[in-house]
């Protein structure tokens, strides 16, 4: 059995574990990988990132515990890049220094700026927000930016994973709809009207053809926002038919939500049709293995 999770916070960044504790349980949980991906806005810092002068010391604490458990289990270090139009791109250049194991590229804020950026004309506010931000900062947000046009903002989100996808060098793309983290309170689209399904179709056309690996990522489930994974069933169907490939990730915050809805994840994924999924092999290279082998406990 492979058990990996390539989507794993510390106190680094926003996590509430050390990479330590992380290991023991991952360990004890039985992985056979686990991947660290602290947020990265590099070379630049806020308040939810992994700070600039931060980034050498992170890396050398996950080697340090690659060295310390090699028998037990596999551990990569990596960065959740951030995606924001025009500074920020999950580039492998911005990177190399520290010469990670793999690198997620994420789409979590979204501006004015950045909208113009991907050619939306208006009017738009200043600033910028992060879409799976607290619900009032998620309101407030739309408000300001785009007039509280929450389809618009939509738009513009997903636009923004199209050209991360098409114009960046990462590996896995993080959680592509996390935008309905926030949406059960806020009601601010449908997943169910007509330009909603349009935005889902041109995504998962953009992501399957990439090569890129598409996180099925639980971390929504685990605090309870929403009920099926990111991306949803019908998006997972959408790129399956288009052929794009996956990996499982919890995006833990907390150690207990170490592999949190596995099984979800796991039956989300059949259910789309997918037979395979993408594991980084001990030479540092994707490969595929049967669903079947791969273990939710
Ligand atoms: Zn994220
Ligand atoms: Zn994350």
């Amino acid at each position: 059995m492979v058990k990996t999770n390539y989507h794993t916070h510390t106190t680094f960044c926003d996590g509430k574990n050390s990479p330590e504790e992380l290991v023991e349980w991952a360990i004890q949980r039985n992985f056979t990988d686990l991947g660290f991906s602290a947020h990265s806005i590099f070379p630049f810092s806020s308040s939810m990132h992994l700070a600039a002068e931060n980034h050498e010391k992170y890396c050398r604490e996950i080697r340090r515990l690659k060295e310390k458990f090699p028998h037990k289990i596999r551990i990569l270090v990596g960065f959740e890049a951030e995606f924001l139009l025009p500074d920020y791109l999950p580039l492998q250049s911005n990177y190399s220094e520290f010469q990670p194991d793999f690198l997620i590229g994420a789409v979590h804020m979204l501006s004015g700026k950045s909208a113009a950026a991907l050619g939306f004309q208006g009017d738009f506010g200043d600033g910028h927000f992060s879409v799976d931000g607290p619900a009032d900062h998620v309101k407030e947000g739309i408000q300001r930016i785009f007039g509280g046009d929450g389809k618009l903002a939509c738009q513009v989100y997903f636009a923004s994973v199209r050209e991360m996808v098409a114009t960046c060098d990462f590996d896995i793309v993080a959680h592509p709809d996390v935008l309905r983290r926030r949406n059960s309170i806020l009601r601010f689209f449908h997943e169910d009207a007509s330009w909603y399904k349009d935005e889902l179709e041109k995504t998962a056309r953009v992501l399957s053809q990439s090569g890129k690996i598409i996180e099925i990522n639980t971390g929504g489930i685990a605090r309870n926002c929403v009920t099926t994974p990111y991306p949803s069933p019908e998006f997972l169907r959408l790129i399956h038919e288009g052929g794009g490939k996956i990996c499982i990730n919890s995006d833990c915050h907390r150690m207990e939500y170490l592999d949190a809805a596995y099984d979800v994840a796991i039956k989300t994924a059949e259910t789309a049709g997918f037979k395979s999924i993408m594991v980084l092999s001990a030479e540092n290279h994707w490969k595929e293995i049967d669903i079947k082998d791969f273990g939710c406990q």
